[in-house]
């Protein structure tokens, strides 16, 4: 087969790097790629948003196979279009994709079948969303309805912090006029990934991820700080109660609602006192949790992908290595806010010789032999493990490798797992 990877990221890079190894794969081509996919795949310069130029490449190149990796096309409908043109896509359709592209129709269609999130009010106007952050006091959740890349949500500990976040939010047109507030939630969150062929639910393994920028899961949000698996939180007894629950309902709704949902449900769980409870869902693969499912799964990816697309996941399974693991991203320091470009990353080769260890790269471009930083995440050093503390030594053993004076990390990737692990047996 010929594929086509669309996305330029740390995740597209794993999805890249496990495809690339299939004895499926003749070529592998990505859109628009980085330094490090260029190792994996031929990357093509093309414009995403440009559907017609996607199908047109799939055209003259023979593509035969399309795998979106980032939530924008396949909210814009690059699937249906892929699809419309005979190119075979995996991803969900643009219907299927407002499980991400609008929070109120997920919160709508929770409420509709008994799936259980937290309680919640849809806004058109700034106003009435206030008299509703009065009535119910703080802390509460004021999400933007629409794709924000993680910046529409602020979790509000005070009614002013809560009535300041939707006054940012009614500013920014980008965001849509429509807003959700909901409970907050407290337990500990887990990312729970299923392949679903619009019947079938595959689940595949648990992850967590760090969202804050600073050690100790303090200051702003970001797109993702680290992540490791598997999530000791996610038992198999919990995993089945979020199956049960959560994911397969959603399933039935959306075919019922003639939007079957194919390709990856990505659900962000609050685990709380009285079970799994659905923060949000993603349609497509998490960052950087699909760097560290990509390291434990033994299967060969393809075939699962192709069956999520053709409908036939009924009968399938997926191995997956006992080992842990666990990625650190490393960003460019200013990151979430500013940051500069184009500084020189140094050490990588020797990096990648610690045992385990595979690094990623999510915001790099190639300067002759050297990597330039091209984005806020640069790099997902990455490692397999015997426990998530093993994996967690070589990942940051790997990083003492790396000379890169402009960019940071977090140091503390994994540590509530790290001290679940030491903790006495019982206790
Ligand atoms: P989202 O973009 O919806 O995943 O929200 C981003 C982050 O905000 C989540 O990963 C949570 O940490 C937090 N969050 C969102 N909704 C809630 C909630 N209802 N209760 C507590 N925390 C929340």
């Amino acid at each position: 087969m010929n594929i086509l990877l669309l996305g330029s990221g740390g995740r597209e890079h794993a999805l890249a790097w496990k495809i690339a190894a299939s004895p499926l794969a003749d070529r592998l081509f990505c859109a628009p790629g980085n330094a490090g996919i260029a190792q994996e795949a031929e990357c093509v310069a093309l414009d995403l948003a440009d559907h017609q130029a996607v199908i047109a490449f799939c055209r003259a190149n023979k593509v035969d196979f399309v795998v979106v990796g980032p939530e924008g096309p396949l909210v814009a409908g690059i699937v249906d279009d892929l699809e419309a043109a005979g190119i075979k896509a995996f991803g969900p359709t643009r219907a299927a994709a407002r499980l991400e592209g609008s929070k109120g129709f997920t919160k709508d269609l929770c409420r509709a079948n008994n799936i259980p999130t937290a309680a919640y009010e849809r806004f058109a106007a700034p106003d009435a969303a206030k008299a509703y952050v009065r009535s119910r006091g703080a802390p509460i959740v004021v999400k933007a309805d629409g794709l924000a890349a993680g910046k529409g949500v602020v979790v509000a500990t005070t009614v002013a912090e809560a009535e300041a976040a939707i006054d940012m939010i009614a500013a920014q047109a980008e965001l849509g006029t429509q807003l959700v507030v909901e409970e907050f939630l407290a337990g500990e969150e887990a990312s729970f990934f299923v392949l679903s062929d619009g019947e079938h639910a595959l689940p595949l393994a648990t992850a967590q991820d760090h969202k804050r920028v600073l050690d100790g899961d303090q200051g702003p949000n970001t797109g993702g700080m680290g992540a490791y698996s598997p999530a000791p939180v996610m038992t198999p007894q919990m995993s089945e109660r979020a199956l049960a629950e959560i994911v397969r309902p959603t399933i039935a709704a959306m075919k019922k609602l003639g939007a079957p949902f194919r390709g990856v449900l990505y659900a962000g769980l609050m685990i709380t006192a009285d079970g799994p409870k659905l923060i949000e869902y993603n349609v497509r693969f998490g960052d950087p949790e699909t760097q560290v499912l990509m390291l434990r799964l033994m299967s060969d990816l393809v075939p699962a992908l192709v069956a999520a697309r053709d409908g036939m996941l009924k009968s399938f399974d997926l191995r997956w290595y006992g080992d842990a693991a666990l990625t650190v991203v490393m960003a460019a320091k200013g990151y979430p806010g500013t940051y500069l470009k184009g500084t020189r990353i140094d050490g990588l080769p020797e990096a990648a010789t610690v045992e385990g260890v595979e690094i990623f790269h999510a915001g790099t471009a190639a300067d002759g032999d050297r990597v330039l930083a091209n984005g806020g995440r640069v790099l997902n050093v990455s490692a397999l493990g015997q426990t998530v503390g093993e994996a967690q030594t070589r990942a940051y053993a790997a990083i003492d490798k790396i000379r890169w004076p402009e960019g940071f990390c977090r140091r503390d990737i994994g540590w509530q797992a790290v001290a679940r692990e030491k903790a006495p047996a019982g206790g």
